[in-house]
């Protein structure tokens, strides 16, 4: 390949090859990555960030379970060895398909194929400034807020004798009785059970009340009724505060208010209650629904042969899913993959073939020794073995076998010590900063 550089911008090698651009190194763009075939392709691949991040594990690194690096891997490792793959660490800002570029801060580049797999972004439903103050838990710098946040109002509280003070700095509120509010409050039940009362012997803990807020009458909606209940079970047995049917108003760092006219008093309100599609600006009107981008059975967005759109950002109807495929891991994991040979299908002559979503089950954790799993053909269990099984498929998808061994000894550790070595303010929680992130995210600037 001639060392030729002559982008727009973008500094990447010319070849006479069709160059595939993909923006997100997430499951979908990870998985397209490893399966094109780069003898028909030069492939480059733009995220924000350097490395990938395995989003499941987020509420683990918040509850001082993991280290960050654990559930993350530099982008730029899979790529070594591959002369025909470029990573750019750049966030898309603009897509332009009339002159086929992307445009980042970092200058424009020039795709023949360009694959959206930019996922998405907590879904404030609207209230975006109501909720400026809530702690969300989409990416790890998130995670890590809460942790240091948590772990400085307790180092607050040590020093409070103000008592409604001393509750708000104790009390957290999480918002959303989904897979991952339901991990977060078990987590944290956990943390109150076992491992705060021995770091803080002078605070009471029976003062610290977890609320759990769910719009709707029950946990898990997306699983089974069985699955919902085993929840609300391991939850109370964890002495969480259950709220169905209750909506949260609104937030002022302070005090969190209910429809129902309560008001609880925290300085800590997590935010589990949804994510929309990340859109990115440059795409018509009429491709965008649901803020997820409309897709036929092979990925493409309507209306183009050049560009496609996988995972979270991807809306693809079938009879089974109306409202459009889950936002799950494993939809983006076979969209990337099915995506990649296709493309490598159509250099080869052959026709492409349409994506059809296994449905590999679902599941969700509650606290050690817990989990509810449901099965694809309906069988539903929780207890122990859910609990192995919750661990055991991470593990299997957990990005690199470094990350694969630190998380096991992780686990193995802390089930045997009752204990949570991460309990770290390493980057202390700033609000400001935290604002002006907000601030950017709901503008799309960030
Ligand atoms: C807390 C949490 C827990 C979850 N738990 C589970 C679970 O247990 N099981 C499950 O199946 N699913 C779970 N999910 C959902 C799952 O993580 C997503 O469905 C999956 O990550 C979607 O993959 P993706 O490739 O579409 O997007 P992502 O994995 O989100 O990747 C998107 C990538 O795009 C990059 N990006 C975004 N915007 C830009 C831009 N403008 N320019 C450049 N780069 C950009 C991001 O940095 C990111 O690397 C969870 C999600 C969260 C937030």
């Amino acid at each position: 390949m001639t060392q030729d550089f002559q982008e727009i911008n973008i500094q990447i090698p010319r070849t006479d090859k069709p160059r595939v651009v993909i923006i997100g190194g997430g499951f979908a763009g990870l998985n397209i990555m490893k399966a094109i075939d780069t003898r028909y392709y030069q492939v480059v691949v733009l995220d924000r960030h350097n490395y990938h991040t395995f989003q499941p594990l987020l509420y683990q690194v918040a509850t001082a379970g993991l280290e960050p690096g654990s559930i993350a891997g530099p982008l730029r490792h899979f790529i070594e060895n591959n002369e025909e793959v470029f990573f750019r660490m750049a966030k898309v800002t603009r897509i332009n398909p009339e002159r086929r570029t992307v445009t980042t801060p970092v200058g424009e580049l020039k795709y023949d194929y360009l694959i959206i797999a930019c996922g998405s972004r907590t879904n404030y439903f609207g209230k975006d400034e109501a909720f400026k103050e809530a702690l969300p838990l989409k990416q790890i710098p998130q995670a890590l807020n809460m942790r240091s946040h948590i772990l400085q109002n307790f180092e607050k509280a040590v020093n409070t004798v103000d008592s409604y003070e001393l509750r708000s700095l104790l009390n957290i509120v999480i918002v959303g009785g989904g897979p991952t509010g339901v991990e977060v409050a078990g987590a944290l039940g956990e943390l109150r059970s076992h491992v705060l009362p021995k770091d803080y012997p002078e605070l009471n803990f029976r003062q610290m009340q977890i609320y759990l807020v769910e719009g709707l009458p029950r946990l898990l909606n997306g699983m089974s009724d069985k699955a919902g209940r085993k929840a609300t079970k391991y939850l109370k047995d964890f002495e969480v505060n259950l709220m169905l049917n209750t909506i949260v108003e609104s937030y002022d760092g302070k005090e969190v208010r209910l429809n129902n006219g309560e008001i609880i008093p925290t300085q800590t309100l997590v935010w589990a209650a949804g994510v929309k599609g990340n859109i990115i600006p440059g795409l018509p009107d009429e491709v965008i629904e649901r803020d997820r981008i409309l897709v036929d059975d092979f990925n493409r967005v309507r209306g183009s042969d050049s560009i496609f759109a996988v995972g979270d950002i991807a809306q693809l109807t079938t009879e089974k899913y109306p409202k459009g495929l889950p936002m799950l891991a494993p939809v983006a994991i076979q969209q990337g993959e099915r995506l990649a040979k296709n493309l490598n299908r159509a250099m080869e002559g052959k026709e492409m073939k349409p994506f059809k979503y296994t449905n590999k089950g679902y599941m969700a954790t509650v606290g050690r020794n817990r989990a509810v799993v449901d099965m694809p053909n309906g069988w539903s269990f929780g207890g122990f073995m859910a609990w192995m099984a919750w661990m055991f498929i991470h593990l299997l998808y957990l990005i690199g076998f470094r990350n694969k061994l630190v998380v096991l000894n992780n686990w193995i550790w802390n089930y045997f010590t009752y204990d949570r070595g991460i309990r770290l303010i390493i980057r202390p929680f700033n609000r400001e900063e935290k604002l002006k992130q907000h601030e950017a995210e709901i503008s799309g600037v960030k």
